[in-house]
């Protein structure tokens, strides 16, 4: 296919031989079968159409013009009778011949624009212009076993696509990806290939799997300028993997999405693969979650917080995985995973049931103590979770300000509409709302007032800085200041010296958490604990 529509230049000077070559035999055909009188001469047509075919209208008009002066004024009518034809005869047949061969190779020319234009829009991005991941595999299929061993490919998601493609419209966005394209090829030059996977990314391969770091850091620097739409910048916010070919084009594109993946979790620009991301992922295996609770895998410590008398005022609640196979699994490494599905909301009512089931038994013991339970901003979208509540509360018997509810900061913020109804009601029902790994996330403190927060915990990031970097320091006694004129109490999280207690307590912290008062517990640890 590729050889009849761009023939090399051998390749054209032999077909141009066989056409006259083919022109002649016809001549000497119909010369020895007895002159130009019987219907041999049609048999010129041949070597008319293939070289309309070959060479276009300008090919058919020369092989039919050739054609008409072989069969032309000096082949005879009849060979026997050595008579010659009318000038208006053979140059009749020259008009036909030729005629034909302009028509043949207007046809073929019209046949190959269409046909160029549907492989182009079947095997490119339309509008784009950017070849589409299917030519990934047809490039692969045809390149040599050592040149596939050694190559890498590179995986480029567009993190704001839906974002671009709603403000700008999907036409630009279009267009944005395809000056991406641009761009990336002008600054990588031909060491790689760049096709789109969809509308959302595109993949890259590299030829010499050893530059794969080298060409990574390129992208994110090329990537950093802004493009231009109608004169407006606009910044495409990607995130980037990187994987070695290994064992099918499949599993190395598998590969970088998921290496892409990890650094879209931990907020990387690039990550490039490695096995440990398998291990991760077969260890948090989403489809055993339910199998999880429903077996009881699942466990809850219970880190004490205490006042600055060092009483204990309050017990947090941290999940853990016993993992059949894996062994104890702490809970950064599956929430993160569980709240991306709606699986949260299950984990989370496991969670609050058991909580109040061990507060339910801590007052059997004379013990009445809050326990603080850290929930996902998604359970708060979901439409019955304050119902639940109230009903678990009621069938444990726990009072509403025996539990408090704890959420990151970082993603209170991330649908304060859908959550606000759900939070108020909880807080006229008496449940207290604590903001946790504060100073990590939003900087509107307007949330503040607005969702009725009883307690801050501020982040152990700025504990653990707070005796050797001055600015950690001031952040805590600002944090501090401001919760107490918004009659906000403060809660200190990873305390584990005696130093950071004392600093905490002049700054005039109400609560205190962490290893060096208590490490997260067993339910029956707390028990003797709060029997002593
Ligand atoms: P978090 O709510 O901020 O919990 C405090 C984390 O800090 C706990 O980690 C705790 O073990 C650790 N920690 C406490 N004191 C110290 C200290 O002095 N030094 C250091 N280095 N660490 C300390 P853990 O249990 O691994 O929990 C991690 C996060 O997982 C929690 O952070 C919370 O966001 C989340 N999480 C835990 N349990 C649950 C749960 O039941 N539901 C949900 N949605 N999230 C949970
Ligand atoms: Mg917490
Ligand atoms: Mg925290």
């Amino acid at each position: 296919m590729k050889m009849l529509f761009n023939p090399s230049i051998t390749m054209k000077r032999i077909l141009i031989l066989a056409i006259v070559v083919l022109s002649l035999l016809v001549t000497v055909l119909v010369y020895v079968t007895g002159g130009i009188q019987f219907a041999y001469s049609h048999a010129m047509y041949v070597p008319v159409i293939i070289g309309a075919i070959m060479f276009g209208i300008l090919g058919g008009a020369l092989s039919g013009f050739l054609g008409g002066l072989l069969l032309g004024p000096l082949m005879p009518i009849s060979v026997a009778e050595s008579s010659m034809q009318d000038p208006i005869n053979w140059l009749t047949r020259m008009f036909f011949f030729v005629l034909i061969g302009i028509v043949t190779g207007y046809i073929v020319k019209e046949l190959k624009q269409y046909f160029k234009k549907r492989i182009e829009y079947h095997s490119h991005l339309p509008d784009a212009r950017i070849p589409l991941i299917t030519r990934l595999y047809e490039d692969y299929e045809n390149a040599a076993p050592e040149t596939i061993e050694n190559s890498a490919l590179i995986y480029i998601k567009v993190l704001n696509y839906n974002n671009l493609n709603d403000y700008l419209g999907h036409q630009a966005y279009i267009k944005l990806l395809g000056n991406l394209f641009i761009r990336l090829n002008k600054a990588l030059s031909n060491q790689v290939m760049i096709y789109s996977k969809d509308i959302q990314s595109l993949i890259i391969t590299i030829r010499d799997k050893h530059t794969q770091k080298d060409v990574v850091e390129h992208i994110e620097s090329t990537l950093i300028k802004p493009f231009y739409l109608n004169n407006i910048p606009v910044h495409l916010e990607t995130v980037i993997g990187a994987a070695e070919y290994d064992e099918t084009i499949d599993v190395t594109i598998q590969h970088a999405i998921k290496a892409a993946r990890s650094a879209e979790h931990n907020f990387f620009t690039s990550v490039i693969y490695h096995e440990d991301l398998e291990v991760n992922q077969q260890r948090i295996n989403l489809g055993f979650v339910l199998d999880a609770i429903r077996d009881d895998d699942f466990y809850l410590l219970f880190q004490p917080q205490y006042n600055t008398d060092q009483t204990i005022i309050c017990l947090e609640a941290l999940i853990r995985w016993n993992h059949k196979n894996y062994g104890n699994i702490p809970p950064n490494e599956f929430i993160p995973l569980i709240e991306q599905t709606s699986l949260i909301n299950p984990l989370t009512e496991w969670v609050i049931k058991t909580a109040l089931k061990r507060l339910h038994e801590l007052k059997q013991h004379g013990h009445h103590i809050k326990i603080a339970i850290n929930i996902s901003t998604k359970n708060l979208y979901y439409k019955d979770f304050y119902a639940n509540v109230k009903a678990w509360l009621e069938y444990y018997e726990v009072s509403s300000d025996q539990i408090e509810f704890e959420i990151t900061e970082s993603t209170l913020m991330h649908n304060p509409k859908a959550s606000e109804m759900t939070l108020h009601a909880l807080k006229d029902l008496g449940v207290q709302l604590s903001i946790d790994d504060f100073g990590t996330g939003y900087s509107n403190l307007s949330y503040l007032s607005a969702f009725s927060v009883q307690k801050l915990k501020i982040d152990r990031s700025f504990i653990a800085k707070m005796s050797v970097d001055a600015s950690a320091r001031t952040i805590i006694e600002t944090a501090i200041n401001l919760a107490s004129g918004l009659n906000i109490e403060t809660v200190a999280e990873g305390v584990e010296t005696s130093e950071q207690l004392t600093t905490l307590k002049t700054m005039g912290c109400h609560y205190v958490q962490g290893f060096y008062l208590s490490k997260p517990l067993a339910y029956d640890d707390v028990l003797m604990m709060l029997n002593q």
